[in-house]
């Protein structure tokens, strides 16, 4: 795979696929600004160059075409903020406006495109859409790990319209280069710590770890799964049915390959799913009826806290609670506090996961840790040993 450093753009117009997928208030202003941040040096690279940039990316998951909370339009005073320069925007990806305004592009200037999931041909794929998309520049550049793990027509069916002319950006390259590390060369102990809502999406995630890590800490809402599995009580919490016997497959699995995985021993426990409910701790497999488990319990924290301090490679997806809810914070902030302390004192960590990244802000942590990753889904499939189809356009 060819990277943005092996290419000179001086006269070049770059088609880079980024990942501005980022969360937005009803005011339209941009509350996390982590993504489009991240994009920052491979545009300055190709700007240095003496090249022109056009950004391409979706927002959200609009159903039917254009609509406004969707629209890549409120991006545009941020971006020209960053950039220094006062960025274009086509207010459709492949129409006239995008035509236009990418041929009559200067060197030095940034065009930004229209949300590309305004076309459902973007999700599906299709070969035409990307063509058009691929017309409007000279060298296409992948910076949009987030996105790799699907074959969407700007992710990867583009790529074939530029051979010998695409690479990977910054993003991209750095992704890789950081989970390689974890998986590759990997210090030991290597500890797993996963959460969340649900055990589903990540089943693959957790049979791979297995064999890979020393430790796998479980916490948030899956951790229930396990614990029903185990025929503990587990009340009102969230869980998942179908799923009970893979849960306990997982626990066996560990077992014979010698993995240490932990379930909290105790748990926050509230009466109603708010910051205004009552709050107890409890034994996380003795939950009465009608409470429900919303974080992990001091001793788990304990638990976990020292596990993490002792483990040389750390890898977090998943928050421990419902730490949106101050009540449901304590775990996932102590938990992000041990995985920095554990950083500082020489640790490889490397945090993934949309929640995990806000949970990781939230705290202040983002320095104390060795790697966020801008891409959960991505991340996780990567993890797995799947090839990501975006990955995989840059290299045939
Ligand atoms: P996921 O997308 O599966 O990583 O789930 C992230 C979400 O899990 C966050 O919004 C948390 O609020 C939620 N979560 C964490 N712990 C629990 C829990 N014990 N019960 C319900 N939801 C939880």
């Amino acid at each position: 795979m060819r990277s943005i450093d092996d290419l000179n753009f001086e006269d070049k117009k770059a088609l880079i696929r980024v990942d501005f997928n980022v969360p937005m208030n009803d005011k339209f202003q941009i509350t996390d600004t982590t993504r489009i941040d991240a994009s920052i040096p491979t545009i300055m690279k190709i700007l240095g160059d003496g090249g022109s940039v056009i950004l391409m990316s979706h927002l959200g998951r609009p159903k039917q075409g254009p609509e406004e909370k969707f629209s890549l339009k409120h991006l545009v005073n941020y971006l020209s903020e960053k950039l220094n320069t006062k960025v274009k925007f086509a207010d459709d990806c492949i129409g006239e406006s995008a035509i236009n305004l990418s041929s009559s592009l200067n060197s030095g200037e940034v065009l930004l495109l229209e949300n590309l999931r305004f076309y459902k041909e973007e999700t599906k794929g299709d070969e035409t859409f990307a063509k058009i998309l691929a017309s409007l520049g000279d060298v296409y550049v992948n910076d949009a790990f987030g996105t790799a793990h699907r074959a969407h027509a700007s992710t990867a069916i583009i790529a074939k319209y530029f051979p010998g002319n695409k690479v990977a950006g910054y993003i991209m390259l750095n992704e890789l280069s950081n989970i390689d590390a974890v998986l590759n060369e990997t210090k030991r102990p290597f500890t797993a710590i996963l959460g969340g809502a649900k055990v589903s999406g990540k089943v693959e995630v957790i049979n791979s770890l297995l064999h890979k890590v020393d430790n796998l800490l479980i916490g948030g809402g899956m951790m229930f799964t396990f614990i029903k599995a185990l025929g503990g009580n587990i009340g009102n919490s969230i869980v998942e049915d179908d799923l009970l016997e893979l849960a306990k497959n997982t626990i066996e699995g560990a077992k014979i390959m010698d993995v240490n995985l932990y379930l909290p021993f105790d748990t926050i426990i509230a009466d109603n799913f708010s910051n205004d409910a009552e709050m107890l701790t409890c034994n996380a497999d003795d939950i009465p009826d009608e409470w429900m488990g919303l974080d992990i319990g001091e001793e788990a924290c304990k638990k976990y806290i020292d596990v993490i301090l002792k483990s040389k490679t750390i890898l977090w997806n998943g928050p421990m609670g419902v730490f949106e809810m101050p009540k449901f914070e304590t775990g996932t902030k102590l938990i992000g506090k041990a995985v920095g302390e554990a950083t500082h004192n020489g640790s490889f960590s490397l945090i993934g996961g949309g929640d995990t990244v806000a949970a990781i802000n939230k705290y202040n942590l983002s320095n104390d840790v060795s790697y966020v990753s801008t891409g959960g889904g991505a991340m996780l499939e990567y993890i797995e040993g799947k090839i990501l189809p975006g990955v995989q356009a840059l290299e045939d």
